[in-house]
């Protein structure tokens, strides 16, 4: 039986074993191309099985991240392995993760869209599929002031934000949790898709808003049928970041990701 509703078993689909370092590189590079394209300002974590983290190289852009670049820390931010810069702002994530241990990827950006909403103090409402994924999910942090590398500030933060996935960091930007790398990154695309085109629809002087009743409906499909992770969307950034740098290639090997995941994050 196909493993994917929509892509199925094709082989031409598949993609290689990723390591956990190359799905971190991936996925920053992925988004920069969403809109998460505020330089290096951004940091995302991914737990691994022994509680150490992944983190970005915070001395280059998300578009050029290389796996040999990720750096990992262990749970209070001290480096354990690797070269790359390591931004104090790092400590929101790994509170954020002692406060939910079922949580494996963390992002945090300042995206184009996202940005503007989250300094107008406002939710977006849902014009479009992608943006009602995010339904309940969707939060706004206002207590933000202006930063977060002081433990006490990133625990506070860390409350705030709650059981929230894709939440608006006032005047910030946002942070989005996920379970799995293919969650993660559906949600940081429809976090950016419902800003975007909110920020149009209202720019046209207004639209129409899903109604509820349909916003649920397919809310109950994301979450029943495909555990908030848009079919094949992950397997189609990774083919295309591949084909951009194919310089990546070399380092795209090894065994699978060992990391934990969980259903529902
Ligand atoms: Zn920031």
């Amino acid at each position: 039986m196909p493993h994917n509703p929509v892509t199925g078993d094709r082989a031409d689909r598949a993609l290689p074993p990723l390591s956990p370092r190359v799905e971190v590189a991936l996925l920053a590079r992925a988004l920069f191309r969403q809109g998460y394209n505020d330089f290096n300002t951004g940091h995302m974590t991914y737990r691994q099985r022994d509680d150490t983290f992944l983190v970005l190289d915070s001395g280059v852009g998300w578009n050029e991240q290389r796996p040999s670049d990720v750096v990992s820390v262990d749970a209070d931010g001290n480096r354990l392995e690797g070269a790359g810069e390591v931004t104090p702002a790092i400590i929101l994530h790994l509170e954020y993760h002692k406060l939910h241990e079922d949580c494996i990827w963390t992002v945090h950006q300042h995206p184009e869209y996202a940005t503007i909403w989250a300094a107008a103090g406002r939710i977006p409402s849902v014009y479009s599929q992608r943006g009602a994924s995010l339904l309940e999910d969707i939060g706004l942090y206002e207590e933000y002031e202006g930063g977060v590398d002081e433990w006490p500030a990133a625990n506070a933060a860390a409350r705030a934000i709650g059981e929230k996935k894709a939440v608006l960091l006032r005047n910030h930007g946002v942070f989005v949790a996920g379970s799995d790398v293919a969650q993660v990154f559906s949600r940081c695309v429809a976090l950016e898709n419902r800003c975007r085109v909110a920020w149009r629809v209202e720019a046209l002087g207004g639209g129409m808003e899903m109604p509820e009743p349909a916003q649920r409906s397919l809310l109950a499909v994301n979450r029943d049928r495909f555990g908030f992770r848009s079919p094949g969307l992950w397997e189609w950034a990774v083919r295309q970041e591949l084909r951009e740098d194919p310089t990546l290639e070399a380092e795209v090997s090894g065994p699978s990701p060992s990391a934990p995941s969980s259903s529902r994050t």
